[in-house]
C-alpha cells in the first residue's frame, strides 16, 4: 500500500526501528497487540513456549517480507525522484508514506508493480532453495501451528503467503497496488482525472463482489471489502477536489486580512488577538523577514509551559512555508498536504500578501459550486 498524505516523518504512536536508504522503518503500537494475540492463540492450543516462539518468528519474518514489499515501491519511486519519508508497519500491512504519486502513468505503474514483484521474487528464491535442497512439502494434514516447527513447513508457508500477498495486492481496486496499475493503464488512453474516477468506480464494484464472496466464505474478506469501498471513495473525492481547483486561482483562495506578529511580541499579544478575531494561525516575522507560524495549539502549549509574558521569538515554532502568488492552486494544495502545518503563506515580490488554509480552499469550492448551480438554472419567469 502507498499513501501520499502521511504528514509527519513517522505516524503517531509509532516506534522507529531502523533507517534503510534514508527511509525510516517504523512499527505502529497496535502491532504489539497482534503479536500478543498470536502468542496467546498459540499458547492456548499448544501450551508450548517453543511453539509460541515459532509462531512469533513466523509473523516477524512475514512482516520483514512486507517491509521489503514497501521498499520495492519506495526505491522504484526514488528512481523517479520521489522521496519516501517512512514505512510504517500496521497489523493490516505496511504503508509507505511517499511525497507524491508519480504523474506519468508509466512511472506510476512501475512503482505500483514493484511491491508485488518483490513478493514474487521472495517466493521464487524460497522455491529454488527448497528445490535445490530436495525438501519435501509438509504433510497437508498437519496442524498449522505445530507445522511451523519444521524448517521445511516454515519455508513452504512463507512461500505461499508471499504468493498470496502478490495476488491480493494486484486486485484492481484502490488502495491496492493493482488499483494504481489500473488507473495508470487507463491514464495512457484518457485524461488522468477521468482515469482516476473510472478506476475508483471499478474498485468499488470490486468491493461489492468481494463483500458477497466474504459473506459466504470469510468475514475478514467482508471487512477488507468495506475498507476498499471507503478507500476508493476517498480517492475519487480527492481527485474531484484536485480537478475543481483547475478553476480557482491562488489569489481567489487566499485570506488577505490577517494579523502578523513580531518575534519581540509577547504571548499575551497573541492571546489578545486570538480572543478578538477568528484567526487561528499567525505569521511571526523577525527583522530579517524570516517567517514562522504560531498556531492556536502552540499558543496554549506555550502558555502552559512559560506563561503569557514569554517572547514569541523564544518559542520553538515551525517555519511558515510559502508559495508564489502565481502558483497554480493544485500545487498549493499538494504543498499543504505534504507539510506538517495546514497553512501556507502567499508571497508576491518577497512580501507576505496572503495566507491559505485548507478550510479556505474548501469554502471557495463550495461557493464556486453554488455559483455554477445558479448559472445553470433556467432564468426565472
Ligand atoms: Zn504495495
Amino acid at each position: 500500500m502507498t499513501d501520499q498524505q502521511g504528514k509527519p516523518a513517522i505516524m503517531a504512536w509509532s516506534l522507529r526501528l531502523a533507517r534503510v536508504a534514508g527511509i525510516d522503518i517504523a512499527v505502529h503500537a497496535t502491532f504489539a497487540l497482534l503479536l500478543g494475540w498470536i502468542a496467546l492463540t498459540v499458547w492456548r492450543s499448544t501450551h508450548s513456549s517453543a511453539a509460541v516462539l515459532q509462531g512469533l518468528l513466523f509473523v516477524l519474518t512475514l512482516f520483514a517480507c512486507v517491509v521489503l514489499h514497501e521498499l520495492g515501491h519506495a526505491l522504484t519511486a526514488r528512481r523517479f525522484g520521489i522521496r519516501t519519508r517512512s514505512i510504517t508497519l500496521l497489523p493490516i500491512g505496511g504503508v509507505a508514506s511517499m511525497e507524491k504519486i508519480p504523474e506519468d502513468p508509466k512511472q506510476e505503474m512501475l512503482v505500483a508493480v514493484a511491491g508485488p514483484l518483490v513478493n514474487v521474487a521472495i517466493a521464487v528464491v524460497i522455491w529454488l532453495w527448497l528445490g535445490l535442497n530436495n525438501v519435501a512439502p509438509p504433510d497437508p494434514g498437519q496442524n498449522a501451528i505445530s507445522m511451523l516447527g519444521s524448517p521445511a513447513a516454515f519455508l513452504y508457508s512463507l512461500l505461499s503467503i508471499n504468493l498470496m500477498l502478490a495476488i491480493f495486492n494486484m486486485l484492481p481496486a484502490f488502495p491496492m497496488d493493482g488499483g494504481r496499475v489500473l488507473r495508470a493503464a487507463l491514464a495512457t488512453r484518457m485524461d488522468h482525472h477521468l482515469a482516476t474516477l473510472r478506476a475508483a468506480r471499478i474498485g468499488q464494484s470490486m468491493a461489492v463482489v468481494l463483500f458477497f464472496l466474504g459473506f459466504f466464505y470469510s468475514p475478514i474478506l467482508m471487512l477488507i471489502s468495506v475498507f476498499i469501498w471507503l478507500a476508493a471513495g476517498a480517492e475519487s473525492g480527492a481527485e474531484q477536489l484536485r480537478h475543481a481547483l483547475h478553476r480557482v486561482s491562488t489569489q481567489q483562495a487566499m485570506i488577505t486580512r490577517f494579523d502578523t506578529l513580531h518575534v519581540n511580541d509577547t504571548l499575551q499579544r497573541a492571546l489578545d488577538l486570538t480572543m478578538h478575531t477568528d484567526q487561528k494561525h499567525y505569521p511571526v516575522q523577525d527583522d530579517y523577514g524570516t517567517l514562522k507560524l504560531l498556531s492556536q495549539r502552540d499558543m496554549l502549549t506555550a502558555l502552559r509551559q512559560h506563561g503569557e509574558q514569554v517572547r514569541i521569538g523564544n518559542l520553538p515554532l515551525p517555519t511558515l512555508e510559502c508559495c508564489e502568488l502565481r502558483q497554480p492552486m493544485q500545487q498549493v494544495l499538494d504543498q499543504i498536504q505534504q507539510q506538517t502545518t495546514p497553512v501556507v503563506g502567499v508571497t508576491a515580490q518577497d512580501k507576505l500578501v496572503g495566507l491559505i488554509h485548507l478550510e479556505n480552499i474548501m469554502e471557495l469550492l463550495r461557493i464556486a459550486e453554488a455559483r455554477a448551480a445558479h448559472t445553470e438554472r433556467p432564468p426565472a419567469t
